[in-house]
């Protein structure tokens, strides 16, 4: 039985703007590299592997971005997530992620405008990094660090979770897959899926609005030797220690 509280239950608030356009344009589309999450850190593979499975994700967003307090084992003078949160726009709306993974979410806009034209949405309401863990059992959620974005919770819902989220209306109604029980198109979810993002979708809590950046952040963008100059790359410089 699960004792997971939904995702977006204590969601910090949802933050909205009139912002007519992105800001987002700096990462040209030849600049960004497609790569697909990395299978240990994807939640229904880690539970797998019992408690070993969980723990080693957690140390390596803990060495990626920053210590989220009780959880993992930092280096010294490690930082919170927090500390490395920037404000971004993401189609059009302000929302708060950890500053390695903005570029991802900027590549991320720019693959719906290319493919998601014949299916327009226009989110209203956006959520990223959130001060408090909102999982039981030992697990952190990414809201925690700053690498996991909730789109507009009211209307793609999460049917595994508890209520208010398993009530909605979506949730009753006769579906064939999750992406009919949500109003975001299916084309946003292949497009958060190309630059590293997981859907949580495919997951037993079918949390619909949430993706979760779980690719390398130092493959969002195409090293100089694939497309000539890019930006560099946003590294926080968390701690001393090393990588895995
Ligand atoms: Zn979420």
């Amino acid at each position: 039985m699960t004792t997971k509280v939904p995702e977006a239950l204590a969601s910090a608030a949802l933050e909205t703007s009139d912002a007519a356009a992105s800001t987002l344009a700096s990462a040209s589309s030849s600049a960004c590299s497609e790569q697909s999450p990395q299978d240990f850190l994807v939640r229904g593979h880690f539970l797998k592997e019992g408690p070993g499975g969980n723990l080693r994700a957690i140390q390596y967003r803990t060495e990626e971005y920053g210590y989220f307090k009780g959880f993992g084992h930092p280096g010294s003078g490690a930082l919170p997530p927090s500390a490395f949160v920037e404000d971004t726009v993401f189609m059009g709306l302000h929302v708060k992620m950890h500053r390695k993974v903005v570029p991802a979410l900027a590549c991320v806009e720019e693959e719906i405008a290319r493919s998601c034209g014949e299916a327009p949405y226009r989110p209203h309401a956006l959520a990223g990094i959130r001060y408090r863990n909102t999982y039981r059992g030992g697990e952190v959620t990414n809201h925690a660090y700053g690498i996991a974005i909730d789109v507009d919770p009211a209307q793609n819902t999460c049917c595994g979770c508890v209520k208010p989220w398993n009530d909605a209306p979506a949730c009753k109604r006769p579906a064939k897959t999750e992406y009919d029980r949500m109003a975001m198109p299916e084309c946003w979810v292949h497009a958060f899926e190309r630059y590293g993002f997981y859907w949580l979708g495919h997951d037993v809590l079918r949390d619909t609005m949430h993706f979760e950046f779980l690719g390398d952040p130092d493959k969002i963008r195409r090293s100089a030797a694939d497309s000539g100059p890019v930006s560099p790359a946003p590294d926080g410089g968390i701690h001393g220690g090393g990588r895995r």
